[in-house]
């Protein structure tokens, strides 16, 4: 089946997200190509496995109307019929454009796919990943957008190989950028992921956990109760309206688990869990369950790692 992905680039190369859409579209053995969308200078995006092509946008415009319709044009002129990008904010304003234009519903967090005989199904996580429900899609094109970590990213070489087109013009543009400032292991790509929850008691005490991370080269998380409580920025939120991680160890430390923050995290290799309730439900989903006041446990990791 011909398929394109959407593609976006993180620091001059192609996004986990892409990487992992375009592993399972290679592991289905589709006809793919990727169609990337991004403002960088000269991105490190031409790959081995398909053809690539940069849809590149000016700095200081948000011109995705225009990324769209070009999009739209490739889908028409190539006979695509299976569309796929990653939940993130740009595919999905992109998909919505799409979704118009060819007229078909878009299909959104979508935990897997398959192809048999020229039909797309899906499966989809709702209600915070407690139920699933499988979809088949009757339109012409299908628009899938993924949610991050349901696949294993592909490994791929790349080169200077694609297609640049240039898009100018915007109905948008943008007059100020934030940039959030990182620094440490990043908790999408941490092989080991530490997260906070309220039974950390008081922020003060995320001295322990930042320790932790130290020692172990890990990537600090949080709940959404202490991202409300102004104890953690919401980018380091772990969860149904954070980010997903799939590392190969999580330690949760005083966090309850539940199911918006399971979502988030329950396809880790490794949890490990410290809570002092015992009946608390992130220890249905550990590998090892420390029952203990975190104030003790972590210090006394902290001196003998
Ligand atoms: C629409 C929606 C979306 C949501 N999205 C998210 C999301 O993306 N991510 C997310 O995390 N949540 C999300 N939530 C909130 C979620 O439902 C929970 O409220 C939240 O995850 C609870 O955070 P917590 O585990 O830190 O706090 P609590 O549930 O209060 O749990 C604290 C835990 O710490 C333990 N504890 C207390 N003191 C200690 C101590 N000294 N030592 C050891 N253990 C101790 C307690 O036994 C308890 O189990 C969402 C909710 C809704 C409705």
């Amino acid at each position: 089946m011909k398929t394109l992905i959407i593609g976006e680039i993180i620091n001059n190369n192609l996004s986990s997200g892409t990487l992992e859409i375009l592993g399972k579209a290679k592991s289905l053995d589709l006809d793919v190509q990727v169609v990337t969308v991004g403002s960088d200078e000269n991105p490190s995006i031409g790959l081995d496995l398909c053809k690539q092509t940069y849809l590149k946008r000016q700095n200081n415009s948000l011109n995705l109307s225009k990324a769209a319709t070009k999009i739209s044009e490739i889908i028409k002129n190539e006979e695509i019929s299976l569309i796929l990008g990653s939940s993130t904010y740009m595919c999905r304003d992109l998909i919505s454009f799409l979704s118009v234009d060819l007229n078909s519903s878009p299909v959104s967090n979508v935990i897997d796919f398959d192809v048999a005989s020229g039909n797309v199904s899906t499966v989809n996580s709702i209600n915070g990943g407690e139920s699933l429900y499988k979809t088949k899609i009757n339109s012409g094109q299908a628009l899938l957008l993924i949610r991050p970590k349901a696949f294993d990213p592909v490994e791929v070489n790349f080169n200077d190989d694609f297609e640049t087109i240039d898009l100018d013009g915007s109905d948008l543009e943008v007059f100020d950028i934030f940039i959030e400032e990182k620094s440490g292991p990043q908790l999408e790509d941490s092989k080991v992921v530490i997260s906070a929850g309220r039974g950390m008691v008081d922020k003060e005490n995320l001295e322990l956990i930042e320790t932790l991370a130290s020692k172990l080269n890990a990537a600090i998380g949080g709940t959404r109760a202490i991202v409300d409580a102004g104890w953690m920025p919401y980018s380091q939120q772990v969860g149904q309206t954070g980010k997903t991680v799939k590392p190969d160890v999580y330690i949760a430390c005083g966090i309850s688990g539940a199911t918006q923050h399971q979502v988030g995290m329950k396809d880790s290799k490794f949890v490990i869990a410290i809570n002092k309730d015992e009946e608390a439900p992130i220890f249905q989903l550990a590998d090892l369950g420390i029952v203990g006041d975190t104030l003790s446990v972590i210090p006394k990791l902290n001196d003998n790692i």
